[in-house]
């Protein structure tokens, strides 16, 4: 399998104004991330609204530079990309949104909003532009005849199969996929996530995919990748943070989640998402977790291996050993695994 994307302590900081007498603050949405990714393979980043994952999508499809960092994509360095480059990357690397409608033009014809990019990028005839529109419209399960309607004319699925056969016209190596079912009914989700999947396995694609939600999550990744506040909580293989998490927010992630949650100690999380202006002190996770004693908030847990995945946690070896302990704080609730 071939190394699509590899990223490597990816940050991004961003200079927040507070006023002409004070000084500006400054704020860490993504605090060094590293990963790669197959091509075929998928890598879901998971976490709660405001973790940083979105920022992370941006970086990776090229919209936004990273403050620091190295990000290498189909082979080149995606971060100063030599300018003879630029054009190529940025065809390998595509997205799909959230909002299908807010992505289509509303006033072109399905065959221009496909057709759009190849006009832009390729030397294509029209005669071959109109064929490509075709087969790519079949290939994501419409009917060729959809080219001549409007995107209102379509139901929320089929848009967010029109918004996948964009992406694919350019026949890029990545899909970055932001939340792309999180809008959809629950029956369509299954229709779109198998579509993915068919995609995937036909062009040998390699996806980043963006989600909050657990149970899709399941469906879709090969590897998981949980964030929070910026920073990696735990990363490995699907099916091991599946059955076995090591760190405690992983663990509440998966008690939330419907149908997920295994027979292991369940953690309710208390309180939102602190501020990334203002960080709690050692352990990011340390103002929600329970299990949270004086070491956590003296020394930053450093990601290191536990298991064959990445575990931002003091403790994690003993959860390893002996699962999570019962929740110490009657705040917290016991709930029966
Ligand atoms: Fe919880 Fe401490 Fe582990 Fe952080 S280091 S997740 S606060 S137990």
């Amino acid at each position: 399998m071939t190394v699509v994307v590899e990223a490597k302590d990816l940050r991004q900081v961003y200079k927040i104004r507070r006023g002409m007498f004070r000084p500006a603050a400054h704020l860490q949405a993504v605090g060094g991330v590293s990963f790669a990714i197959e091509s075929g393979k998928t890598l879901a980043v998971v976490g709660e609204s405001g973790c940083g994952k979105s920022t992370l999508a941006r970086m990776v499809s090229l919209i936004e530079k990273p403050t620091e960092g190295s990000l290498r994509l189909d082979g080149a360095d995606a971060v100063d990309t030599p300018a003879r480059d630029k054009r190529r990357l940025r065809q390998a690397v595509q997205l799909v949104f959230q909002n299908p409608y807010g992505s289509l033009n509303p006033r072109k014809k399905i065959s221009a909003v496909l057709g759009d990019p190849l006009s832009i990028n390729t030397p294509m005839s029209r005669a071959e532009r109109s064929e490509r529109v075709l087969a790519m419209l079949v290939q994501v399960g419409l009917r060729p005849e959809y080219a001549n309607r409007y995107p209102h004319m379509f139901s929320g699925g089929q848009r967010q199969r029109i918004a996948i056969a964009r992406a694919l016209m350019l026949n890029p190596k990545l899909l970055v996929a932001d939340e792309p079912v999180s809008a959809l009914d629950v029956s369509i989700q299954a229709q779109v996530l198998n579509l993915l999947a068919d995609l995937q396995a036909q062009f040998k694609l390699a996806y980043l995919f963006i989600s909050h939600d657990l149970a899709v999550v399941r469906h879709i990744a090969h590897d998981v990748l949980v964030m929070y506040l910026g920073h990696v909580m735990e990363q490995g293989p699907k099916a091991d943070l599946f059955a076995r998490p090591l760190h405690p927010y992983t663990q509440a992630l998966l008690a939330s989640t419907p149908g997920v949650a295994g027979r292991t100690q369940r953690i309710v999380l208390k309180g939102e998402l602190p501020s990334p202006l203002n960080p709690p002190s050692g352990c990011v996770f340390s103002s929600r977790c329970p299990y949270a004693v004086e070491r956590c908030r003296a020394d930053r847990p450093l990601p290191r291996l536990v298991d064959g995945r990445t575990v931002a946690c003091h403790f994690s070896d003993q959860y390893l050993e002996s699962g999570f302990p019962a929740v110490p704080s009657a705040d917290n609730a016991l709930l029966a695994g």
